[in-house]
């Protein structure tokens, strides 16, 4: 039987562990109990350098539930470091992982079929919400438009699929060898290759605490997912370039053919708008060239991704 073994990152859920904890234990007692899996799995909850009591619930509910560990990070990385860190080290514990959020947003009775698609040989499934009525009209345009604009980017991803996914111990060992700093994890897992399913749900809404993913964070993790997984928009902006090159000939030759047929172009106004819109183009360019440049020099450094201070088990 294999052991199993749920990876979740929390980030100040003191609010929502009280309820979390026991709710993933009904659901490994329930997986026991038919036989899915080992007796032995555990959740492992990763603390990524919560502000609020987050690392003492976690080590005050281990008390009365032996099978929820903990994993404390010496300082706040983010959600996709400190889901990486789980399952980096939960990948020597255990046979299979699953990976949720803290606030069970995503249906824990899927578990069992992602459990159950495992058996059948899948080394990756993913949780993939069948509709999004739970989002504000706001996320839901702006999560939708990104899928679209990854999808012409190039970036193979999941639909509405966030972090909610099964992976073997396999999975997760090829994964641990992708050492990149940029994490777009949603993105890297279909690059593993192995065998995948989907499983469906409808994602409810948080019942405590609020969203640690702000409008500027999911715009960050947007941007990161593009630019870590594609180079298309500097491919844009040399077309763009070359563009406006040719249409700057144009309007060279234009103004020859006036000044030969003894017209003069009037115009200060197009040349300042002109000059404006070559520099501001210049400028966005160099910026974006640089977004990438940046992105080198912070992997050239090839520092630890998170610093793990205690292992609770
Ligand atoms: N989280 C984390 N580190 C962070 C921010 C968030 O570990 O810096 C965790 C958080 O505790 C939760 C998960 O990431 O378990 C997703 O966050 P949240 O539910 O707030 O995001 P939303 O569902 O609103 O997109
Ligand atoms: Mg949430």
């Amino acid at each position: 039987m294999e052991k199993l073994c749920i990876v979740v990152p929390c980030y100040n859920e003191e609010e929502m562990l009280p309820i979390t904890v026991p709710a993933l234990n009904d659901v490994l007692k329930d997986l026991v109990a038919k036989n899915k899996i080992d007796p032995e799995s555990f959740v492992l909850y990763v603390d990524d350098g919560s502000k609020d009591q987050t690392w003492r619930k976690i080590c005050e509910l281990h008390e009365t539930y032996p099978n929820a560990c903990g994993l404390k990070l010496a300082g706040n990385v983010g959600h996709q470091f400190a889901l990486t860190a789980g399952l980096l080290s939960a990948k020597d514990l255990c046979d299979v992982t699953v990976s949720i959020d803290a606030d069970l947003q995503d249906d824990v009775a899927v578990i069992e079929e992602m459990i159950d698609k495992f058996h059948e040989g899948k080394d990756i499934v993913y949780g993939v919400r069948s509709d999004r009525k739970s989002d504000s009209f706001f996320k839901r345009v702006t999560a939708q438009g990104f899928y679209k604009v990854m999808e012409f980017m190039g970036v193979k991803t999941i639909y509405n699929h966030a972090d909610f996914r099964l992976m073997s111990k396999r999975a997760v060992e090829q994964f641990s060898k992708y050492e990149e700093t940029n994490l777009y994890l949603r993105g890297m897992m279909p690059l593993i290759g192995y065998e995948t399913d989907s499983v469906f749900y409808e994602r409810k809404t948080r019942v405590a605490g609020e969203s640690k993913y702000p409008l500027k964070k999911m715009l960050a993790l947007a941007w990161n997912g593009i630019t870590s997984f594609s180079i298309k928009p500097i491919g844009f902006i040399t077309g763009l370039g070359a563009l406006i090159v040719c249409c700057s000939i144009l309007a060279a030759i234009y103004a020859l053919i006036s000044y030969a047929w003894g017209h003069v172009v009037p115009g200060w106004t197009s040349l300042i708008l002109s000059i404006w819109f070559i520099g501001g183009v210049q400028l966005l360019s160099i910026g974006l060239i640089g977004q990438y440049i940046g992105k080198i020099y912070i992997e050239v450094k090839h520092r630890p991704r998170y610093n793990i201070e205690t292992l609770l088990k």
